[in-house]
């Protein structure tokens, strides 16, 4: 056959997922090889994290500005550009996948900007635009990531119909926005446009979220306070886009429902990224629902070959790729790591912000855990009242008998902040008295979190 060139380790995909592993390999005293067809990054850093973000982060700013005439700030409103919010977000992708091919160089990574798919067990063939490569490897990952998939049958034409990786093409502020879809983008997608000065609908496929029950609450009222609509059980059938019209068709509980909109942010489940790596002749087996199918070293039935990030089963987050990209880089050195997926945090960059962790208080109940609910209300902290950012709450769930500490869900101003020490005395099982030991920082909105935990027990010192 070709002439193979000998690679050690080989990554495909540069993606979250591909590009930690690539690094930590090389930090372990791996030569990598990292295949990525476009840009470093993947679909966090150029379509989907970091440009929603700059979305949310631009929406959060405006929104501060408009809550803050009681400081004597902002009499008259602040203008907004969004042609300029978009050069920025053009300009924090830039920065960010700059960082990322500097760090490679650093770490002496081998980048082939080509399509990468497996020739044999342990031989990946790489186009290369013209020209084609043969690489023999001891051991690959696979990092592909997602794509949107394309189950309803709307096409998206980047004008008024957009899917979840075309979030940043979105070139002006929709009239009226029509949002569907997984609930964390379409939280932060309709916030963020809201702000801007577009109408939202929601539409929700279910009753609910799917959060905790005081979360759904405050989402509920929120949302009503922003004259956001939602639209709750709805089946989407169709969507008609003709110049300036679009007509979006839906039922709900069996009745035939037509909105006129002026876009559609489609944010359906993405599928795994699969087809075309010719995985299934080489022996890396797939699950019941079409992901490659991994242990907690991430490694695939062909003990050479690794699956990282959206590719595996489990949430589609950057969150899960970064953590599983390490793991599989530290298994491929020779170390014990373990993945892990009990204590992955659940974020909205909502307004107030959105996170939690570990068990909620109807999972307690479904799975007959007895437990004490601790809820304390932002607007009972001195900080959150002088910053006038009241909305939200605090709530701990831990264990009755032993009082190790099973849940944290947080809305409020720095929630996504602060969950991490929610989710570090989860990973180190922390008990009660662990939580409440420490000092908290004063004044702040972190003494939520210890007045949370005093109230399991109604000593919280400021709740009636
Ligand atoms: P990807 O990021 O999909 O990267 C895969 C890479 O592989 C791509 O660069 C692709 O070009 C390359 N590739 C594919 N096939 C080949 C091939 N054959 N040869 C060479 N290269 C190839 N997650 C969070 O944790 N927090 C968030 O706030 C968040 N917000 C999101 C918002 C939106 C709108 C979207 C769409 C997603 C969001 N996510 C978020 C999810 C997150 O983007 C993904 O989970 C994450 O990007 C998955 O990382 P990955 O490395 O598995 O794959």
């Amino acid at each position: 056959g070709e002439l193979a060139h000998e690679k050690d380790v080989v990554i495909i995909g540069g993606g979250p997922g591909g590009y930690h592993a690539a690094i930590r390999a090389a930090q372990l005293g791996k030569k990598v090889t990292l295949i990525e067809k476009k840009e470093l990054g993947g679909v966090c850093l150029n379509e989907g994290c970091i440009p929603s973000k700059v979305f949310t982060a631009a929406a959060s700013r405006l929104n501060l500005f408009k809550d803050s005439h009681e400081m004597g700030i902002g009499d008259s409103l602040p203008n907004f550009d969004y042609q300029k919010l978009r050069s920025y977000q053009k300009k924090v992708i830039a920065q960010l996948q700059n960082g990322v091919k500097a760090l490679i160089q650093a770490n002496k990574i081998e980048l082939l900007n080509g399509t990468g798919y497996f020739l044999s067990e342990n031989r990946i063939g790489v186009e290369i635009e013209e020209h084609y490569e043969v690489l023999q490897f001891n051991q690959a990952i696979i990092a592909t990531g997602s794509l949107p998939s394309k189950s309803l049958g709307i096409q998206p034409n980047g004008k008024t119909i957009f899917h979840s990786g075309m979030i940043p093409q979105i070139s002006e502020i929709p009239k009226h926005l029509i949002v569907y879809g997984v609930n964390e983008i379409a939280l932060e997608m309709g916030m963020a446009f809201q702000a801007f000065g577009s109408e939202v609908t929601i539409l929700l496929e279910k009753e609910e979220f799917g959060y905790d029950s005081s979360i759904e609450k405050e989402i509920k009222r929120i949302l009503k306070k922003k004259k956001i609509q939602v639209l709750r059980n709805v089946q989407l059938i169709n969507a008609h886009s003709s110049n300036e019209e679009l007509l979006v068709e839906l039922n709900i509980q069996e009745e035939k429902i037509s909105l006129n909109a002026t876009h559609l942010l489609l944010l359906i489940p993405r599928i795994p990224n699969i087809k075309e790596l010719g995985i299934e002749k080489i022996g890396v087996t797939l699950t019941d629902t079409g992901y490659i199918h991994v242990n907690k070293q991430c490694q695939t039935m062909v003990p050479t070959i690794y699956a990282i990030g959206d590719v595996t089963e489990g949430p589609a987050l950057a969150v899960k790729a970064i953590t599983q990209g390490k793991v599989a880089a530290e298994a491929i050195a020779g170390k014990h790591p373990e993945y892990d997926a009990n204590y992955i945090p659940k974020i909205v960059h909502f307004q107030p912000p959105i996170a939690s962790v570990g068990l909620t208080e109807e999972g307690a109940r479904v799975e007959g855990i007895p437990v004490k609910v601790g809820k304390f209300p932002l607007a009972s902290n001195g900080f959150a009242t002088l910053l006038g950012k009241k909305d939200g709450f605090v709530k701990v769930i831990s264990h009755l008998e032993n009082e190790t500490i099973l849940g944290v869900h947080m809305m409020g101003e720095g929630a996504i902040e602060m969950i991490s020490s929610g989710i570090l005395s989860l990973e180190m099982v922390a008990r009660e008295e662990d939580i409440k030991f420490p000092f908290y920082p004063h004044p702040s909105m972190n003494e939520g979190i210890l007045e949370a935990m005093d109230s399991l027990n109604s000593e919280a010192i400021h709740l009636p």
